[in-house]
């Protein structure tokens, strides 16, 4: 049973840190009575206003209310069925150059629009009309609009709201989606009667968390005016600005107005990311998106990958997926070929992933209030306890999180620079002090 009488909307979700603001709910509300908000950190949630008739249609399809991940024949819960598991390029060169990895998710998009079996697609867009850009999901009916929505924007964003009300306008559609995203369009396939038989193909991304989107406020700092043109979470093709940044370690890129570039390493990204990842993202079990059709990720660990240009890895889960995936290779929009599911596990580190979310489970009742189901699951536990010391480190960060969250953005923004300057000199000493121990040593 559930630690809390809430009534029948979806704020207890919201209250209890677990809201994904995968926009599910928003979609489903007959009265328009949930809208999503942001904290100061940038954590985005639902909220519900005094229109809500207690109808308890948004806990239907709400991912942190109900289990959509207990794959029936997975032989590990965090992998879920894999049919066929893929390495390659998308074949358009326009499309390969400006994708995150390998391009395929836009190739296989491009496909489907040019051979009709869809006349819609939702993706995501970086929106800047304001002083800090937002990420944005939009429907697109054309092939021709791909190309703006390429790549991985790593922060928040409440993709399928944009469907309510205009789904009724597309006969076929196929929806890019993280983990979260997908199993808010599951519910919404179950109990959305709009939504009945339009959905052609779930096409999900790995992802192992998004980051608060205040993360970019810190980046947009950096800029001598506070107006970005662009921001490009991972540029692999920096290499006109620094020759090493390459698809393997491509840094984040802030461009303004006048063309000034800010080039920030990956390791500003790694120094900030426990400070920005909500709880919610520690606790997930879908990082390779469990219900898509086809997954799309980064071929991390993996051998003969393509470092400098980048590649995608695609894993066909379901029979739909993979007839698509078949298709698309036929009519040459994507090249791919097919790797061991080893290189998989030890690449997307499923096995510390796992462990990761057992030691968040066992800590996150120390937030206030709690969703029993997201404690501590013994299923994912197999004589394998996390240790006390895990536990209560688990505890410190989510509950320095709650705390930062309180803070105004100004603060934050001043914290998190003074964090990217002390890590940056601990990094800077250390490697004085390992280099100086080097010497010594080759001296004797
Ligand atoms: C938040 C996030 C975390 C990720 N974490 C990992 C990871 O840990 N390991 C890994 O292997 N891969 C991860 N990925 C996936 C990876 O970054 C690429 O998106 C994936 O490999 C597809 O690349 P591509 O070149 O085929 O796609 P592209 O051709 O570049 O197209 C990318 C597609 O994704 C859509 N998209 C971008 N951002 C979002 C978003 N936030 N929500 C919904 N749709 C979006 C775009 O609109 C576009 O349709 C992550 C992606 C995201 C968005």
């Amino acid at each position: 049973m559930d630690n809390l009488q809430y009534d029948k909307s979806i704020k207890r979700v919201s209250d209890s840190y677990l809201c994904t603001n995968c926009g599910a709910c928003q979609v489903i509300c007959p009265k328009d009575a949930i809208d999503f908000v942001s904290t100061s950190i940038g954590r985005i949630y639902a909220d519900v206003s005094n229109k809500c008739i207690n109808c308890g249609l948004c806990q239907k399809v709400c991912p942190s209310l109900n289990d959509t991940l207990t794959a029936k024949d997975a032989d590990n819960e965090l992998l879920g069925h894999i049919s066929s598991l893929r390495v390659g390029k998308a074949l358009d060169k326009e499309i390969f150059y400006n994708s995150q990895s390998g391009g395929a998710c836009t190739a296989l998009l491009k496909f489907l629009f040019d051979t009709k079996k869809i006349d819609g697609a939702l993706v995501c867009r970086m929106d800047y009309g304001k002083d800090v850009p937002e990420v944005k999901p939009i429907l697109i009916e054309s092939a021709d609009e791909l190309f703006q929505s390429q790549k991985s924007k790593y922060a928040p964003v409440p993709t399928l709201g944009v469907l309510k009300n205009k789904i009724k306008e597309f006969s076929s559609l196929a929806i890019v989606g993280i983990g979260c995203q997908i199993e808010g369009l599951v519910g919404l396939e179950e109990f959305a009667k709009d939504f009945k038989g339009k959905i052609l193909c779930r096409l999900g991304l790995i992802c192992e968390k998004t980051l608060c989107s205040t993360i970019q406020d810190v980046y947009v700092s950096f800029l001598p005016s506070p107006s970005p043109k662009k921001i490009i979470w991972k540029c692999k093709y920096a290499t006109f600005l620094n020759p090493q940044h390459q698809y393997q370690s491509a840094p984040l890129v802030v461009e303004d107005e006048q063309g000034y570039h800010i080039t920030m390493p990956n390791s500003v990204r790694f120094i900030l990311k426990d400070m920005f990842t909500a709880p919610r993202c520690r606790i997930c079990r879908d990082k390779l998106n469990l219900n898509a059709d086809i997954v799309l990720g980064d071929p991390w660990q993996m051998s003969n990958i393509d470092w400098v240009n980048g590649e995608s890895l695609v894993i066909g889960r379901t029979e739909r997926g993979e007839s698509i995936i078949e298709e698309a290779i036929s009519a040459k929009y994507i090249q791919l070929s097919p790797r061991p599911i080893e290189e998989l596990v030890k690449g997307q580190t499923i096995l510390q992933r796992r462990k990761q979310v057992q030691k968040y489970s066992a800590a996150y009742g120390c937030l206030k209030p709690t969703i029993d189901s997201f404690l501590l699951k013994p299923e994912l536990v197999e004589n394998d306890n996390p240790t006390e010391k895990e536990v209560q480190s688990a505890k410190k960060d989510l509950l320095d999180f709650q705390v930062s969250e309180r803070l105004s953005k100004e603060e934050i923004i001043k914290n998190a620079l003074k964090k990217i300057k002390s890590d940056k000199l601990k990094r800077t000493l250390i490697y004085r002090a390992i280099r100086k121990i080097v010497r010594i040593i080759l001296r004797k």
